[in-house]
């Protein structure tokens, strides 16, 4: 055996035995001294068993790791302790700076080992709900060796870079300024709604978690126990609970949907392209960008947590203290446009259930991924036009539903509202998808309307469509396509479904292929339901029913639709609704004849 000891350097996590990890269990049983400052010595006590103790005071570290280096260096096993993790403003760089001092080498000196433990970031984290997550950083306000200029210089900084911050060595009895002046800085650069957690003796006898807001955070008590963590712009507050989305949200869409970005939306790799299972070529999350709003349970244009807390608060029926006040005051845009577009909705313009609202949009595969990050400068903050830029704004336009022809207004409006930082994609829908940063959708969509054209929202929603009726000779089935145009049209659905209607037994616009597709014919409307148009198992919708007169047309597919709407569960796609159900307003299900079994070359 070496005539050298060994340093254990040991993190022993938050304070409670059932939080320590089993090497720090180990390594504190093989030493043979115990160098540590009063309390954590007390704290540990439990788990020693006739070791040496060598207490001693706060601001004596210096002095304790010498004498660590001093004991070790005469054979020693000594276990020097830090809370949480020694690496983390804890005593493992203090053991080196002496070695160094030294002229310490690996080779010949004494061992070291530094055992990890849980750091206060994410003990504390753990009991205010999920507030990290995402890119964060720790600052310690203590000035005692760092100079309060720089303290000041990383506060902004991380401020400004929109990170999660824990704040370690808040105030103490004599240090009371800084936490004044770090929540200044960081009202300068964040929404006064901004979650904050404050957790104070994290699994240790008192205990106690508090979640306020940047504004309110020093009505509460902060002391040296206590870790502050300030949420970024996306963290929301939910049920009483701090929770910081993964990532940040890209886009934003008139939305009818429930929930803006579902869980199982949120969890594939395109929509998260920082994820690190995403493709390497695409910028990673590296560069978060200020504001963006967050994705759960719904996201806000704007003072993304306040409205975002709204809608958590509305949904979960839960008294959310700390962010909604914004937004019921309407000062976001969010909100605004919410209400708005609410309004819209009531008075006819837009269809369905007067809920159409800001709502998430998992950013879309491929072409999109740059745009979306580039465009995601953000949003929170377009209250006070301080915080960032607008977030991305997604909507579908088509210049009708049966009419397929664009007027040179209509193109030079779209093409000035996406200008330089927006994106038009033409798509199979029968219409273009715009996407562009945007602060005021509420203005953006009415100038959209005053050029006549369809404004539609993306997603799991109730599409129309419909031919161009031979451009327009044969149109009399133009008012069944309005009609279902204006009152099912953006609807919420289970899944994105496609009504489509044909104007002749041509059908030629592929009705016939749709979820629900109507064939008119002199005399009648033929009914299909069903259909499946992509994938290997591709099929044609089923022929329910011939020749429905036109009185009846539309509401037999309103039926149709409520049921699916009631009856669906999320995520299932009409024509799987309908083979599971069997009878759906009152017309029988059918089995398509077998499929092909086709070798699929890209994917299925
Ligand atoms: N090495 C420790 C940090 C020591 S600095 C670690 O990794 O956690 C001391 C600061 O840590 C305190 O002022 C407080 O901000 C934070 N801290 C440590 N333990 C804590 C606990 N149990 N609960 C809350 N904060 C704690």
């Amino acid at each position: 055996m070496s005539p050298l000891g060994k340093l254990l350097v040991i993190g022993f996590g938050p304070g409670d035995m059932e939080h320590i990890t089993k090497r720090a269990l180990d390594a504190l049983a093989e030493s043979e001294v115990i160098i540590g400052y009063n309390t954590y010595v007390d704290l540990i006590r439990p788990l020693l068993n006739g070791q040496e103790i060598v207490r001693t005071g706060m601001t004596e570290e210096v002095s304790r790791a010498q004498e660590a280096v001093r004991q070790a260096e005469m054979g020693k096993k000594v276990a020097v302790i830090s809370s949480g993790d020694a690496g983390v403003y804890g005593m493992a760089g203090l053991v080196y700076e002496v070695l160094m001092q030294k002229g310490w080498r690996r080779e010949d000196g004494v061992e070291v080992e530094i055992v990890p433990g849980i750091s206060a970031i994410q003990s504390c984290a753990s009991l205010l709900g999920a507030p990290v997550m995402h890119d964060a950083c720790t600052i310690s306000l203590s000035d005692h060796l760092t100079p309060w200029e720089t303290i000041v210089k990383r506060v902004e900084a991380a401020a400004a870079a929109d990170f999660v911050i824990a704040l370690y060595n808040p105030r103490s009895g004599r240090r009371t300024r800084q936490i004044v002046e770090t929540q200044s800085i960081l009202l300068r650069h964040r929404d006064p709604h901004t979650p904050v957690g404050l957790v104070k003796s994290a699994y240790r006898e008192r205990q106690q978690v508090i979640v306020t807001t940047l504004e309110d955070m020093l009505n509460h008590d902060i002391g040296m126990l206590t870790t502050v963590i300030i949420g970024n712009s996306s963290t929301m507050v939910y049920d009483g609970l701090i929770v910081t989305p993964r990532g940040y949200q890209r886009k934003y869409t008139l939305d009818a949907s429930e929930q803006a970005l579902k869980p199982h939306q949120r969890l594939r790799t395109e929509a998260e392209p920082w994820s690190l299972s995403a493709q390497g070529d695409r910028p990673l999350a590296a560069a978060p960008q200020a504001g963006a709003a967050p994705s759960m349970p719904a996201p806000s244009a704007s003072g993304a947590a306040a409205t975002v807390a709204t809608q958590a608060c509305l949904q979960a029926g839960a008294a959310v203290p700390t962010a909604p006040s914004a937004a019921q005051a309407g000062s976001s845009p969010a909100s605004l446009a919410a209400e708005a577009l609410g309004r819209l909705a009531a008075g006819g313009r837009l269809p369905g259930e007067a809920n159409v609202r800001w709502s998430g949009q998992a950013p879309a595969v491929g072409a999109h991924g740059a745009t979306a990050v580039a465009g995601a400068g953000a949003a929170a903050g377009t209250a006070t036009g301080s915080f960032g830029k607008p977030a991305l704004f997604e909507v579908g336009v088509s210049p009708g539903v049966g009419n397929k022809k664009f007027t040179a207004r209509q193109m030079a409006l779209l093409a000035e509202i996406a200008g330089d930082d927006g994106e038009l994609e033409y798509t199979p829908d029968h219409q273009i998808v715009l996407r562009v940063p945007c602060a005021d959708p509420e203005e953006l969509v009415g100038r959209l309307r005053d050029e006549r054209l369809i404004v539609m929202p993306i997603g799991d929603v109730f599409k129309v469509k419909a031919c161009d009726f031979c451009n327009m000779e044969k149109d009399d089935a133009v008012p069944v396509a309005e009609h279902l145009q204006v009152v099912l049209g953006g609807l919420q659905a289970p899944k994105e479904t496609s009504i489509a209607l044909n104007g002749c037994g041509m059908a030629c616009y592929g009705a016939v292929l749709e979820d629900i597709g109507i064939v008119y014919r002199k005399g009648g409307y033929d009914l299909f339901l069903g259909g499946k148009k992509f994938g290997r198992n591709a099929h044609a919708a089923q022929p329910v029913a011939e020749g429905i007169p036109g009185e009846q047309i539309t509401d037999i597919v309103e039926n149709i639709i409520a049921e699916y709407k009631e009856k669906g569960h999320p995520n299932e796609r009409f024509h799987k609704f309908f083979k599971r159900v069997g009878v759906v307003a009152g017309y029988r299900h059918e089995d398509a004849p077998a499929g092909v079994e086709v070798n699929a070359v890209c994917g299925d």
